[in-house]
């Protein structure tokens, strides 16, 4: 919850604006400002004052309890010209949350972070749990220091500034020099060090029914604790199939935050593990539940079966094993949207800056060259090579790296998705992010043309043979379904539209609109609705796409609009 606190009526105001905007997500803290922000601070995870920054520093001292707990604090001044966020940057959230307060209230958002400002990543937006000395570690990224990387495990980074470096030999005595490790076990953290905690850990659990979460919790925590590992990198739980609803284990997930995966009985018992026995044979059909569910995936079994010891002496409830996994790569297949940098969604631009290797073709890298963190490695090529993108972005992150693969659009649609799909195995993480496709973009200028059923169709013969593609547009034709020619007409391939606009007039009448949209959201964007019949195929090239109206569409003040069929539409 985002607590709101102001004191004047132009503060009020704006208070009152904000909460107009969210109100799922605020709440209004009426009365003295005192206790206003004190009861604020203490019941929401964010705050917003419409006051100065003094007052709130003064409100906000005596109640400041540590980095991790207190909330995000932004103070938006009396004329909504700025929004400062005064506390909890990273943690509490406060500079993205000044920048959407910013956008609902016109106000600049200031952010001052350091990390947030020179776009070096902040060690806690790394991408996995992060802990130790993150402000100390951080300044001496950004002062430019030597810093070492001690990665004991080759999980997936970003691309991190040229100063953080494995630590050589000869280098400065490691106690003296920032450190950032990569592990998963626990050890006592030296000042200016911080441990990334990557998902390394699979927790194999057996449980008989009715087992209390506590008792399977405790096995779990004393189980890593005695083997010295983190819990903070358990990435999974894993049982039998038979356990998938059984109450201990399912709220013992959600109390570590990480899923729950099963296997098959039958699955299980292929597994090779040191300690089967027949207990578990007899209720599920397996001889190893614990062990075998977490070694399925592979890896190194690191705490062999263990039972939960009860005081009161009855027989244990609970089994447990732990597995280090091998580390995984993770290729994002990011979709960047029709081109304008206000179309790229949020999600796509925090995947680039995840990513340490960036791959697509040259003229998409352009369009986000700047969002990249210094030090990622572009892989750009040329139109055409498809396949060989595909092939690269996977071989690079089966080697263990954070791979982007981006296209325009939306990168699953005529694009690097499916291809680069084909290639990957379950070995690697996959992560789509969806962009806006040329058919939404276009839709958005021309009107409302997809307000009914629709299709897209590439006029591509590149990968179909054009008898394919004829078929698909007769159908779309008989099914009187609203078209979106993607691909439409190239250099060499000229007779493939107007043939297809003569198949879709057997159909509808001469006079049905169509949209034509060349460059949607770029520089040099072009809209145009025209008919059926009064469509010039030669103002059309491989930057446009074609949208054909159904039936039904109408041209209504200058826009293409397809009625979704309600009868009071008279439709
Ligand atoms: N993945 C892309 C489509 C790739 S196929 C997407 O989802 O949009 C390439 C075709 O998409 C082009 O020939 C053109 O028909 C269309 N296209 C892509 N971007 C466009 C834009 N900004 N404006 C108009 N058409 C576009």
């Amino acid at each position: 919850m985002i607590g709101l606190i102001s004191a004047t009526e132009a503060g009020g105001r704006a208070r009152a604006r904000l909460a107009d905007a969210w109100p799922a997500r605020t709440r209004v803290y009426e009365g003295p400002v005192r206790e206003a922000f004190e009861r604020a601070f203490r019941e929401c995870e964010q705050v917003v004052c419409f006051l100065a920054t003094g007052a709130v520093v003064r409100l906000a001292a005596p109640l400041l309890a540590g980095k991790g707990v207190d909330p995000g604090v932004v103070c938006v001044d009396e004329g909504g010209r700025f929004a400062v966020a005064l506390l909890g940057g990273h943690a509490g959230g406060a500079n993205a949350l000044a920048r959407e307060a910013g956008e609902v209230l016109g106000a600049e958002p200031v952010i001052t972070t350091a990390t947030d400002a020179v776009s070096v990543p902040g060690l806690d937006t790394l991408g996995f749990p992060v802990e130790g000395d993150v402000a100390g570690v951080t300044r001496a990224v950004l002062d430019g220091e030597a810093v070492a990387l001690e990665a004991e495990l080759s999980w997936p980074l970003p691309a991190l500034p040229s100063n953080v470096t494995p630590p050589e030999t000869e280098a400065v005595p490691s106690r003296e020099r920032a450190t950032v490790r990569v592990s998963d076990r626990t050890h006592t953290p030296s000042l200016r060090e911080v441990t990334l905690r990557p998902p390394s850990l699979v927790v194999g659990v057996g449980a008989s029914k009715g087992a209390p979460v506590d008792e399977v919790l405790e096995l779990v925590r004393d189980s890593l604790q005695g083997a010295g590992l983190s819990a903070l990198c358990v990435g999974q739980l894993a049982t039998v199939d038979a356990k998938r609803d059984e109450p201990g284990i399912v709220e013992a997930a959600a109390r570590l935050g990480v899923p729950l995966v099963t296997y098959g009985a039958a699955e299980l018992a292929g597994v090779d593990v040191p300690n089967p026995s027949g207990a578990p044979l007899a209720a599920v059909g397996t001889p190893s539940v614990a062990e075998a569910a977490a070694l399925h995936g592979g890896g190194e079994l690191v705490v062999p079966k263990r039972k939960s010891e009860r005081a009161d002496g009855r027989p244990a409830m609970a089994t447990c094993a732990v597995v280090r996994r091998p580390a995984r790569g993770r290729l994002a297949v990011v979709g960047l949207g029709p081109g304008a940098r206000d179309l790229l969604t949020p999600r796509a631009r925090d995947e680039l800056r995840r990513a340490s290797v960036i791959v697509g073709l040259d003229q998409y890298v352009d369009q986000i060259r700047d969002l990249l963190r210094p030090g990622t490695r572009v892989v750009e090529s040329g139109l055409g090579a498809e396949e060989e993108r595909a092939r690269t972005a996977v071989a690079e992150a089966r080697e263990g790296r954070a791979v982007a693969l981006i296209g325009s659009g939306d990168a699953g649609v005529y694009a690097m998705a499916s291809p680069a799909l084909a290639e990957a195995g379950d070995d690697i993480d996959v992560v789509g992010v969806p962009g806006v496709t040329a058919a939404l973009a276009a839709g958005a200028l021309l009107g409302a043309p997809l307000g009914h059923d629709h299709v897209s169709i590439s006029l591509s013969d590149l990968h179909t043979p054009w008898e394919v593609i004829e078929r698909r547009v007769r159908a779309a034709a008989e099914a009187d379904l609203v078209v979106t020619f993607y691909n439409p007409r190239s250099r060499g391939r000229d007779w493939q539209l107007p043939k297809s606009l003569a198949l879709l007039a057997e159909h509808r009448a001469a006079s049905t609109p169509v949209g034509v949209v060349r460059n949607a959201s770029r520089p040099d964007e072009s809209v145009r609705l025209t008919t059926l019949a009064a469509l010039d195929p030669d103002s059309v090239d491989m930057m446009t796409v074609v949208t054909v109206g159904n039936t039904a569409t109408r041209a209504i003040a200058g826009r293409m609009v397809t009625p979704r069929g309600y009868r009071w539409q008279g439709v």
